[in-house]
């Protein structure tokens, strides 16, 4: 699991300064741990800390921080990527609801059968993600 010291750690050692505005983005995100949350949703958030920042700069942020591995970003539209925190260094996969992003982790690989079977290849990476909707979302 990714703690805040663990977060900030890896900033400074790629370089990044952990500016106010950074670490209030950090802080909503573990606000939300178990849901990937839209960048605008980020942005509300932010503001209610640093009513000045704009979009663009929580946008920039968080793109830095999926290069650095700290956040997964995904989509479950075409319109809008979502984000969370990277919530496990083992390798995992997720399935997020439709609705509203919940999240549960699903520990378990289904490439490994696959790349048992590959001839001509070798694995290198692959993104595997289940999409759904959560109890809540279901019942309504
Ligand atoms: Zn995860
Ligand atoms: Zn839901
Ligand atoms: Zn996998």
């Amino acid at each position: 699991m990714l703690n805040n010291e663990k977060i900030q750690e890896e900033l400074k050692r790629n370089g990044f300064k952990l500016t106010s505005q950074r670490k209030a983005i950090i802080e909503v995100l573990m606000e939300h741990k178990d849901r990937f949350i839209t960048a605008e949703e980020i942005h509300k958030k932010v503001l209610q800390k640093h009513p000045k920042t704009n979009f663009s700069t929580i946008y920039r942020n968080l793109e830095s921080f999926e290069k650095i591995n700290i956040i997964h970003k995904t989509n479950i539209s075409d319109n809008a990527s979502i984000y969370e925190l990277v919530c496990n260094d083992n390798h995992h996969h997720h399935i997020i609801c439709k609705k509203c992003g919940k999240t549960e982790i699903i520990d378990f690989c289904p490439l490994d059968n696959i790349n048992n079977s590959l001839k001509s290849f070798k694995l290198i990476d692959h993104k595997f993600e289940l999409y759904g909707l959560c109890d809540k979302c279901n019942n309504k």
